[in-house]
């Protein structure tokens, strides 16, 4: 078997993939249509550039503008329903066996749907996507960093009542420049009293210290990104002493100039350091990108070896916020997999 098929059969992991980001292009116009939402082209080739960054996307700006239609197809429940029914069915597709979906309910509430709808919809897909898709699924709750510190609380507070019916984490997103971690501190301290996990992304667009404060004052226990940590080796050396593992996602960074080349990035240097670095597609759409493809770019661009995309995938598994016993599954899943191949 060669190693593109090897790769393809790989039993897959995502612990970083945000739904608005993954929705289907023909979704998002067919929605789009019916709401008579204003598209720029009905023809679908052309629509999809809508959708997806260019190969020669320069920055985080044009990146954030293909998110533009997609946050207005969400607002309805029967929506959020069906897209994450069907990034669930695309998954599948990819041998994905475990997937943590993560989504900011806030931004789907402005034509009226409540909170506990939008939450909902999404829990719905993914408790009938395991039968029907063979995919163990969990939910993370995005805190918009441009959002009032208590937006964030309330999510928090709201998000509670889902904790162990598929909600297992918070997080925290958006535009790190102006808006530092500590505005959300409140949500996270509160959200580890509550039995949330927590993930923050920092270190994404240059800024390394807000790992530091993501970790000691959100009670971080991952980091979405973190490719900034190598700018500073009092930061790197936090991560690899704290032992925090990294959700990287590698098209996404170089599209939005976080790194300038797919061979610039540092995520060889920290997994041979031996930091628990994690492969992930951040955005399945605007990225038009699959874990494969992240796969073969580690392969070719940075020297991976099929044994150290394993080892991500198991590094996966155990920075997931499944319960042991699910992570214990999925290690067997996944060992018999792997075995196979
Ligand atoms: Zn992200």
């Amino acid at each position: 078997m060669n190693v593109q098929k090897k790769i393809e059969r790989f039993p897959k992991i995502d612990l970083h993939c945000h739904l608005d980001g993954s929705v289907r292009p023909e979704t998002i116009l067919e929605i789009a249509l019916k709401e008579d939402i204003h598209v720029p082209t009905t023809k679908i080739e052309a629509f999809k550039q809508h959708t997806q960054v260019a190969e020669d996307c320069s920055s985080l700006k044009e990146y954030l503008s293909k998110f533009a239609l997609t946050s207005d197809v969400m607002q309805k429940s029967e929506y959020i329903y069906r897209i994450t029914d069907e990034l669930l069915e695309d998954l599948s597709n990819e041998n994905v066996k475990y997937i943590e979906i993560r989504f900011a309910p806030f931004l789907h509430m402005e034509k009226g749907m409540t909170f506990e709808e939008a939450v909902e919809s999404v829990l719905k897909a993914m408790e009938e996507g395991k039968e029907k898709y063979g995919i163990l699924s969990k939910l993370i709750l995005i805190c918009m960093r441009r959002h009032s510190p208590e937006v964030s609380v309330q999510i928090v507070e709201k998000g509670k009542a889902y904790l162990g019916k598929g909600v297992v984490a918070i997080d925290l997103a958006g535009n790190e420049h102006d808006f530092p971690p500590e505005l959300h501190k409140k949500a996270f301290q509160l959200a580890k009293e509550y039995g949330f996990h927590r993930t923050v992304h920092a270190g994404e667009t240059g800024i390394p210290k807000n790992i530091i404060t993501a970790v000691e004052e959100l009670k971080a226990e991952r980091i979405g990104h973190g490719i900034h940590a190598y700018l500073n080796e009092e930061i790197l050396e936090f991560v690899k002493e704290k032992k925090i593992p990294l959700e990287m996602c590698i098209s996404s960074n170089v599209q939005t100039k976080a790194v300038e080349g797919f061979e610039d990035h540092p995520i060889k240097k920290y997994l041979d350091e031996g930091i628990a670095v994690t492969i992930n597609t951040d955005n399945i759409t605007v990225s038009n990108t699959t874990l494969a493809k992240e796969y073969e770019i580690l392969m070719n661009k940075q020297g991976f070896t099929l044994e150290d995309i394993k080892q991500t995938i198991i590094n996966g598994i155990n920075a997931s916020f499944a319960s042991n016993e699910e992570k214990e599954e999925l290690t067997g899943i996944f060992k018999e997999e792997f075995f196979k191949l």
